[in-house]
């Protein structure tokens, strides 16, 4: 026999959603896409105020609420100052985008100095516990929050390892990987859930930020699917784990890779 299961609802009516690095690429695509879902957003950035700002301007055409908010997220100063902006000036977070994140430009392990280490991982992992503490805080049943959802931007770069390319940033996204599965386990009773997405080669402007503006096309066809994805296909699948359509899905780590 069929038994009805009820759903026990995750957030409030008001769902105040985090997209760090929102102002252009997979973030963007992302805060657009929730905005759609009914989400009122928090669009970070770090240089680009004029890109966030016209990421907000195309929500509101659209009857959605958005805000633009600097902060880099390697600095914990200004990411206690974003999450203040966000408590007065939007309410209680219940849903988190852990987007923000850099690579570097080729290299092999033996030419890579401190500093560029110290960055990749500040920026990509450091940043990412930063922002999903300060997350936790707001959503967790035991802090008074009402539960949430947070997706961490890995890569399949954290399975692939990027040899000859930037090992480094895949590295740092296969910490996101166990960051992921530890915080899922460990806030799973609190109402909240961890998960993340692995995206593989996607038509973004991050590739010309490492000095490769046709990675896309030059490596499509080691994709068994041919081609590259794009930002909307990656914010599908974030949009779907933040959403309580997911609401049993917590410690999975989603390849969106065409495959590869
Ligand atoms: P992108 O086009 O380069 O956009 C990066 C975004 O992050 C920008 O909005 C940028 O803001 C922001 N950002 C950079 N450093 C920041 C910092 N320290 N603090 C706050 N914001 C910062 O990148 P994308 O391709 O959309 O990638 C988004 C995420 O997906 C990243 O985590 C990336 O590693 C991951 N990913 C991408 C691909 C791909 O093929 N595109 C594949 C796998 C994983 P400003 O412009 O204001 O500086």
């Amino acid at each position: 026999m069929l038994t009805s299961v009820t759903q026990q609802p995750e957030t409030t009516l008001t769902r105040i959603l985090l997209v760090t690095g929102a102002s252009r690429g997979i973030g963007a695509a992302t805060a657009l896409l929730a905005a759609r879902e009914g989400w009122t957003v928090a669009v970070n950035y770090t240089h680009n105020a004029q890109a966030a700002e016209q990421v907000v301007s195309h929500i509101q055409s659209e009857g959605g609420k958005a805000l633009a908010l600097q902060a880099d997220v390697a600095d914990e100063a200004q990411v206690m100052r974003m999450f203040a902006q966000i408590d007065a000036q939007l309410g209680r977070l219940s849903g988190l985008v852990n987007n923000a994140g850099v690579v570097d430009v080729s290299a092999k392990l033996e030419d890579m100095s401190v500093a560029r280490l110290k960055r990749m991982f500040d920026v990509n992992v450091i940043g990412s516990m930063v922002v999903a503490r300060e997350a936790v805080r707001r959503m967790s049943t035991s802090h008074g929050g009402s539960g949430g959802s947070i997706v961490n931007l890995s890569s399949a770069a954290s399975r692939l390892g990027s040899p000859n390319q930037y090992l480094d940033y895949a590295a740092a996204k296969g910490a996101i990987d166990t960051f992921t599965l530890g915080l899922a386990k460990e806030v799973a009773a609190e109402g909240i859930r961890v998960n993340a997405v692995r995206p593989g080669l996607i038509d973004t402007e991050i590739h010309a930020s490492g000095g490769l503006p046709h990675r896309v096309k030059d490596l499509q066809h080691l994709v068994p699917m041919q081609r590259g994805g794009s930002a909307q296909e990656v914010a599908q699948a974030i949009v779907w784990l933040l959403s309580d359509a997911a609401s049993y899905t917590t410690m999975s780590l989603l390849d969106v890779s065409g495959g590869r």
